[in-house]
């Protein structure tokens, strides 16, 4: 099955901004926190938000304390007012999109035009918007109220962000034959435009359409509609849960879209159920395989390996003859701090990938008893390499294993206890240890000490490392950023942290090209360019949505390690006397 996530699919900027306040409000602004009205029409992000204790706050009470966010939709003056005439702290969310509709209508009034709002009388937006307006404000949503209109002497029309196009079109048409001195003003959000165009197009490639999204969500419910006058089978899901294998398992394409206030966790977890549908039907050595791959990702098996593959060709890149104990420490340490840190992450794996969670959940006994029996066999082989090994690898497997302890007492009142609050530090210290054991440990323990080739071999797949981790983050920015982490993208923000991973992949390429042409590393380091250069290829098409979050873009993604291994058996091949 080839699935097609539509471009636009997802928060559109308001409404993305607006959770990030949110998620982000508690510890920065005074408790307890609510929103003024349900934040976003979206179920599952409301009983996220209830579960970290920002609830709704429907009315204004006469006093009160605390904290409330406006949201995107935006709210009347007055009421913002009476929030902190009440003694809220005010924080406001609403969309700029909608402050610069009100902001037209606010101008206008005080000059004395009428405002005419195209929208749905109900919709908390166009309440808001009317409270901007003052007495001078009526709402259509039908040409006939339109043509019930009296005339005014000056008129401004505006339309709800969320209006259809086609109808503001007739009104914009309706006003310029009639009303030619009327004032229309184009206030329906691009976001929107941009989203109900790309279900038209994805509708005519695909054999069915999923529109993912709150029952309540408008927008949601309008491209369901578009997706359905289409003629393609549609369906509207409020999550995976919903999916209905019989309808889907025996497509060929499917397009996935979804509404303004759908998070990308819930897309990802559509996308995923899609993933595996025809994988269940299939019979024998396709679904076999599909289920060794799928295995050998979630226990972790498959990274392994591809840090054995990294070692090796470490290993050759610095000219040490292939043993096989540097590269069974890299395995085992790399298998051990990954399970162990899956087994803690549960909560995170919950949104970002909820099926490893449920794996690990099911399995936990088991897979802690792999990551201690891997972390043991892991030491006890550097213990093989000698002493100054042997101390290394203790010293990081314990920093593994601290990395969710409380280092720092609570009563210090400090906000950094623990190693992972440290912010950006997960992706640096994975990226680090990867670094140590396929570059470091085999470099000193074979050389004797630190020389300039070891230490920029380690560089650079210790930043090869960094690319693949901070690219998986950045697959998982918004259940990280439910879950309080902060992650290198979130630090960053997405486009930074695109530019800094293609900037760190060029690098690298070019790092193991000049290094070869110095004689500084063998001549692998000419070959070795390839594993940067595919990743960036990754990255592109990832970007460009040719790929998608997924167990296929996750094996491909940790493949690339493995083509280090495969590109050096190559080049020992060639280069055999
Ligand atoms: S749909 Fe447009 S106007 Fe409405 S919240 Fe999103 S970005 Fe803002």
């Amino acid at each position: 099955m080839k699935i097609e996530i539509a471009k636009t699919a997802g928060f559109c900027m308001g409404v993305r901004r607006a959770v990030e306040l949110a998620l982000d409000a508690p510890g920065r602004h005074a408790a307890p926190i609510y929103t003024y009205g349900p934040l976003i029409h979206n179920p599952q992000v409301l009983a996220l938000f209830a579960e970290k204790g920002i609830t709704v706050l429907n009315a204004i009470p006469e006093r009160g304390s605390g904290t409330v966010l406006i949201r995107a939709h935006g709210v009347p003056p007055e009421d913002k007012q009476r929030l902190k005439d009440a003694g809220f702290r005010v924080v406001d969310a609403t969309c700029p999109r909608v402050i610069r509709v009100q902001t037209i209508i606010r101008v206008h009034a005080r000059k004395g035009f009428a405002t005419i709002i195209v929208g749905d009388r109900d919709h908390p937006e166009v309440v808001g918007l009317v409270g901007y307006a003052g007495d001078s404000a009526v709402v259509v949503s039908s040409m006939a109220e339109l043509d019930a209109l009296p005339a005014f002497d000056k008129a401004i029309i505006v339309a709800q962000t969320t209006q259809n196009m086609r109808f503001y079109d007739q009104v914009k048409a309706w006003a310029a034959a009639t009303f030619p001195h009327y004032k229309t003003f184009d206030t329906i959000c691009d976001s929107t435009e941009k989203r109900q165009a790309e279900v038209k197009q994805l509708a005519d490639r695909v054999d069915s359409v999923i529109v993912v999204g709150g029952r309540q969500s408008g927008n949601t419910q309008r491209l369901a509609q578009i997706a359905a006058e289409s003629g393609k089978p549609a369906y509207h899901v409020e999550t995976e849960a919903e999916l209905d294998a019989c309808c889907l398992d025996h497509l060929g394409r499917v397009g996935i879209t979804a509404g303004a206030s759908t998070p990308n966790w819930i897309i990802k977890r559509v996308y995923r159920e899609l993933e595996r549908l025809p994988a269940r039907k299939q019979a024998g050595v396709v679904r076999l395989f599909f289920r060794l791959i799928q295995t050998s990702l979630l226990t972790n098996v498959y990274v392994a390996v591809g840090a054995g593959c990294l070692c090796f060709a470490c290993t050759r890149l610095l000219g040490i003859a292939p043993a096989g104990a540097p590269a069974a420490v890299a395995m085992l340490y790399v298998l051990s701090m990954h399970l162990l840190n899956h087994l803690t992450g549960m909560a995170e794996d919950q949104y970002n990938d909820p099926e490893r969670a449920r794996f690990y959940e099911r399995y936990r006994f088991l897979l802690s008893l792999l990551a201690i029996a891997a972390g043991g066999f892991g030491i006890i082989s550097a213990s093989a390499m000698g002493g100054v090994a042997f101390a290394m690898l203790l010293v990081m497997s314990l920093l593994g294993l601290s990395y969710n302890l409380n280092l720092i007492p609570e009563r210090f009142g400090m906000r950094v206890r623990r190693l992972k609050d440290i912010p950006g530090s997960k992706t640096i210290l994975i990226a680090a240890a990867w670094g140590v054991v396929a570059a470091l440990l085999p470099g000193i323990t074979s050389k004797g000490t630190f020389t300039l080739s070891v230490i920029v071999v380690f560089a650079w797949a210790t930043a090869l490392v960094f690319a693949r981790t901070a690219f998986f983050d950045l697959l998982d920015v918004q259940g990280d950023r439910i879950m309080g982490k902060e992650t290198l993208p979130i630090l960053l923000g997405d486009r930074r942290t695109f530019v800094l991973l293609k900037g760190i992949l060029v690098g690298c390429m070019v790092l193991s090209a000049v290094l070869a042409a110095v004689g500084l590393v063998s001549g692998l380091g000419f070959l070795l360019s390839l594993c940067p250069a595919a990743m960036l290829m990754l990255i592109g098409a990832y970007e460009k949505g040719h790929m998608l979050p997924g167990m296929r873009l996750e094996f491909l993604v940790e493949s690339l390690f493995l083509l280090s291994g495969a590109i050096t058996l190559l080049w020992m091949a060639a280069t055999a006397p």
